[in-house]
């Protein structure tokens, strides 16, 4: 199979990995021997997309880690949809850790207190480990040991594994499946949810349809929650009338 962003390739490269010899291991968890790979998700906008790639993963016996943000415009870990999704990801056997944001701390945080304080507000809403991913990582974090918590950008998880990534739906060193060919001894690999679709889709209409479906969603909101909103959203009536 050549080289793109779908679903079948994307299983087509576990099953690789697995019959490599591959450990589906956890950040945090002492990991001696060869063939060790910490499979990440980072959520940035769609927590469907994390489910179905979950529900993918588990069918083949592989567990991985899911980081979710408390300051997505894209979802919210209170609203019932998206806490169900966690607890699915969840119930299927992977970790969930915090997606942060260096750019949400406070002028006088430092990143432990930043990191102790968003584990507060999230811990009591869904099942969360003590193990952060950092969104758009600055110097400040890469290589960094956080008191209280694993940073998946500890030296001994990039540099100390090789790291790689489809950020920006792109693998810059060659995709995942090439680089497990290669077999390095330890891989930590971060895979966006959101690239990953039954076809391989420019990144502008996926964000497109990510945007949609979630502006659905708020109209949906706003139109069940306030009567006068809803004659402003003709399209939305018929949904509406099912509620
Ligand atoms: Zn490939
Ligand atoms: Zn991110």
């Amino acid at each position: 199979m050549s080289c793109n962003f779908s679903i079948a390739h994307y299983e087509s490269t576990l099953r690789a990995a697995l019959a490599r010899g591959y450990r589906f291991v956890r950040f945090g968890d002492e990991t001696p021997g060869a063939a060790v790979l910490y499979l990440r998700h980072d959520v940035n906008f769609s927590l469907a997309h994390a489910r179905r790639m979950a529900c993918l993963e588990a069918a083949l016996g592989v567990r991985s880690a899911y980081f979710v943000q408390c300051n997505s415009p894209f979802y919210n870990l209170c609203e019932p949809e998206s806490r169900e999704a966690i607890l699915l990801i969840h119930a299927a056997g992977h970790e969930i850790g915090l997606h942060l944001d260096e750019r949400c701390a406070e002028d006088d945080e430092d990143l432990e207190a930043f990191a102790e304080r968003m584990y507060s507000i999230a811990s009591p809403i869904i099942p969360l480990a003590r193990v952060v991913s950092f969104h758009r990582p600055t110097a400040a974090v890469l290589g960094r040991t956080l008191e209280g918590f694993v940073n998946t950008y500890e030296t001994r998880y990039v540099g100390g594994a090789r790291y790689i990534s489809d950020s920006r739906k792109q693998w810059r060193e060659g995709c995942l499946c090439q680089v497990i060919a290669a077999g390095p001894d330890r891989l930590q690999a971060l895979v966006h949810p959101e690239w990953w679709n039954d076809a391989d889709r420019p990144a502008e209409l996926i964000g497109h349809d990510i945007l949609e479906t979630r502006i659905e969603q708020l109209q949906a909101y706003m139109g069940a929650n306030c009567a006068p909103l809803r004659l402003i959203m003709p399209a939305l009536a018929c949904a509406q009338g099912r509620r």
